[in-house]
């Protein structure tokens, strides 16, 4: 039998889904809030959102355990919940695919800098062995090390993920230098796509960061230095401050107006990331021809 990436992609490119964070803000989750502590205290809004993805057509939905990281949780008091919390995330999707959609685990950054030594590798790689064992354990499908600004985490994040025997997806945040096709570090996109290769990711991609309009091109160049299928999550434009809240301008059918485009460019999985809502799923999906 194939395995979980190849059987998916057999049948065209991937609807994934969107974000979790702004979904979670439209229920109240807070500015100061553990995003990840909703999964133990308000697993139905949680819940709510993997399956309003599920229903507008993802095929992949994550889980809400994107800062489920012991150096992360440490920040709110909560370093002793990682296996809890990144369980209940698994489950919370798991229920909600209810084998509709494939559930792959989200992984973020530990929020902490290792060019400057506020962490060590070795810190970060016991902790994201740590969430991704949790994960694995609770049945995730497979891994996604999301929103990364430095190769050097993203490569530490990948090889404990790969520990599990369940497949890696490695992306990437571009956002930074005049074309916003660096990371905050400086890595270009096929510097990227070759370290993240080497890593043993078995997708390649690129999400946040900028709006979707960016995205073709960076996608381009990612399928230019690697054999991986490659994961395309962009937000719906950049955020911007409206009356005290933020906003993103996208609407969902120019969002879905750049399928093609990223299909052409050589994208396989395609989702949304900040911004983004089941309605910009779904109309993915009417573009990338999928019933829904
Ligand atoms: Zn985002």
């Amino acid at each position: 039998m194939l395995p979980l990436l190849q059987q998916l992609l057999e049948a065209g490119p991937v609807l994934t889904d969107g974000a979790w964070g702004t979904q979670l803000q439209v229920r109240g989750l807070s500015a100061g809030e553990c995003p990840d502590a909703w999964n133990l205290s308000h697993p139905d809004r949680v819940a709510e959102v993997a399956r309003t993805y599920v229903e507008a057509g993802s095929q992949v939905i994550l889980t809400n355990t994107f800062g489920a990281n012991r150096v992360r949780l440490a920040d709110y008091g909560l370093g002793e919940r990682v296996a809890q919390i990144n369980r209940a995330g698994v489950e919370i999707s798991r229920r909600a695919a209810d084998g509709r959609a494939k559930v792959f685990a989200s992984i973020g950054p530990s929020g902490k800098m290792l060019l400057t030594g506020e962490a060590t590798p070795e810190a970060l790689q016991t902790a994201f062995a740590e969430q991704a064992r949790a994960l694995a354990a609770a049945g995730a499908d497979a891994l996604v090390i999301e929103t990364m600004s430095d190769l050097e985490e993203a490569k530490i994040a990948i090889c404990a993920a790969r520990q599990t025997g369940l497949q890696v997806v490695g992306c990437m945040v571009f956002d930074a230098g005049k074309d916003r096709d660096r990371t905050m570090m400086g890595s270009t996109p096929e510097q990227a796509a070759q370290a993240l290769t080497a890593a043993g990711a078995d997708v390649i991609g690129s999400n946040c960061g900028q709006g979707i309009a960016g995205f073709a091109a960076i996608c381009r160049r990612l399928r230019s230095a690697t054999d991986r299928p490659i994961w395309i999550k962009a937000n719906a434009g950049l955020p911007e401050l409206a009356e005290g809240r933020v906003i993103y301008r996208t609407t969902p059918e120019e969002f879905a107006g750049h399928a093609a485009g990223l299909l052409e460019a050589g994208a396989n999985f395609l989702g949304g990331c900040c911004g983004t809502s089941p309605e910009y799923i779904r109309a993915l999906g009417v573009a990338l021809g999928k019933k829904g």
